[in-house]
């Protein structure tokens, strides 16, 4: 239950800010093995619709789940030598199993590649066999060592999908739809603006041709890498043996793809759209959408009160409701609890909308309507309460990504900007730096050991801007392309 104290502010310490509203609005608990974390009821309905959302795009754009062992051979991972580099040091390995040593230790997957394109290289002949496009939803393992609830844990839930295919283009072409998937997911339902564009060689996959990224700026505006997805090439077909015969009879490797989301995002709504009072959800992903809050002092009140409230209740949120689409509504019926309590816990917890409603308003069959987002508040007929909160709960969508956007917006840098003010500016207030680089390596790693920002992505051609930059931000030699600066998460 929550308790009154006040949180702490966004502007006082944003970190302290983050833990307080996961642990209070009981998004997940920390657990007895570090790093690891709970997710609670409260956390997990999120993180099932955005499941179901993202596993309905996956397969209108032709992607089938499959499920693949948790536990890998250790020498998979060394055959793919980028791979075993990137995620050897954080690997957990199982070396006992039934009282006995094993012949080969296995390790806990961190992704799953080497095991997928091993099956696949089972299942792969001919072109006729390709392209498979496959996902897994899972839980990975990945031995960090400084965690955050939902933001970096030791063992989180994600979705990977591999695919593989006849060409290059094929792969790329795969890898950027992905992208544009995440996309269109993270600003249509979670309300998260995003850049999109591709990663510098130091930041990419390990073993990927090309990865590309979402990022998202939170509000404390660092940058929160919120999905990935990985043009392969035939890194992995190489090291897995998976050929096939192509049209004109020759043995060819195929092409990979893989791309992925995780439980993560779930803390990128928390630092996108939360405020002083907790946090907020978007409508399309709140497990309850209204709540209702009946108000009374006597029994005969409370009667009258909670009969109202299970009507509405029913009508607009009972499974045999077709038209308009079912609302996913609670009616809060706890007894020895002032309804300013109630109000109290549920803004804490982000729920949309919430309905008030005493005898009065019943007397003349309305309700108060208050929206979680702007605390706008409304008395609203009954009669048209399903339309009024179905429209209201639209137009929050479209409120939410809006501000994010205009946060975004405001505190992204444009301009031409020395080297000595973007340093000042990293260390201040922070924020997205779109900024020419001359495409060192050297360059992009001393602005990290400065200024602890990294490039982002080089962002996709929308994102840039209208006038390119000339020179690199560091050494001021001649700009190859734009980069989006920012610290991340
Ligand atoms: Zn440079």
């Amino acid at each position: 239950m929550a308790d009154d104290k006040k949180l702490t502010t966004r502007d006082a310490d944003f970190s302290a800010w983050y833990n307080e509203v996961v642990l209070r609005s009981e998004l997940a608990d920390y657990s007895p093995v570090k790093g690891c974390m709970v997710i609670r009821p409260n956390g997990y309905g999120i993180w099932e619709r955005m499941q179901r959302q993202l596993d309905d795009m996956f397969k209108a754009t032709g992607h089938q789940n499959a499920y693949f062992p948790l536990l890998i051979p250790e020498s998979f991972l060394h055959k793919e030598a980028q791979h075993v580099e990137g995620f050897a040091p954080e690997a957990a390995v199982v070396t006992h199993g039934g009282g006995k040593k094993l012949e080969e230790p296995l390790i806990i997957r961190p992704t799953s590649e080497t095991i997928i394109y091993t099956m696949f290289a089972k299942w792969v002949q001919s072109y006729r066999d390709l392209p498979i496009l496959m996902n897994q939803w899972a839980n990975v393992v990945r031995w960090e060592m400084r965690t955050r609830l939902f933001l970096r844990t030791t063992e989180f839930l994600w979705q990977e999908g591999h695919t593989a295919h006849v060409s290059e283009a094929e792969a790329e072409e795969e890898a950027r739809k992905m992208l544009g998937v995440y996309r269109d997911f993270m600003e249509g339902w979670v309300a998260m603006p995003v850049v999109t564009g591709r990663k510098t060689d130091s930041e990419r996959f390990a073993g990927a041709l090309r990865t590309y990224s979402c990022e998202a700026m939170m509000q404390d505006n660092k940058a929160l890498q919120a999905g990935t997805s990985h043009n392969l090439g035939q890194n992995f077909a190489k090291a897995f043996d998976l050929k096939f015969q192509a049209e004109n009879g020759a043995t060819e490797h195929a092409w990979n793809t893989s791309w992925g989301v995780s439980t993560r995002m779930v803390g990128g709504l928390v630092m996108t759209h939360g405020d002083d009072t907790g946090l907020r959800v978007p409508p399309l992903l709140a497990p309850i959408e209204l709540v209702i809050v009946p108000i009374y002092r006597t029994p005969d009140e409370q009667t009258l009160v909670l009969e109202a409230a299970e009507r509405i209740r029913k009508s607009l949120g009972d499974w045999d409701r077709r038209e308009p689409a079912r609302l996913r509504i609670h009616v809060d019926t706890r007894e020895g609890m002032k309804p300013g309590a109630k109000y109290y816990e549920w803004e804490l917890r982000g729920v949309p909308l919430r309905l008030e409603i005493g005898p009065r308003d019943l007397a003349s069959n309305q309700g108060v309507l208050v929206r979680r987002d702007t605390r706008e508040k409304r008395p609203v007929s009954l009669g048209i309460l399903g339309e009024e909160v179905s429209d209201t709960l639209s137009r929050m969508q479209r409120d939410m990504l809006a501000a994010a956007l205009d946060r975004r917006e405001a505190n992204s840098v444009r301009a031409r900007i020395d080297y000595g003010a973007f340093k000042e500016l990293m260390e201040g207030k922070g924020g997205f730096v779109y900024a020419g680089w001359c495409g060192d390596a050297a360059c992009e790693a001393q602005i990290k050991d400065e200024t602890k920002a990294t490039i982002r992505c080089l962002p996709d051609e929308e994102f840039q801007s209208a006038t390119k930059p000339t020179e690199c931000l560091k050494c001021g030699r001649p700009s190859t392309v734009e980069a989006l600066w920012a610290r991340a998460y």
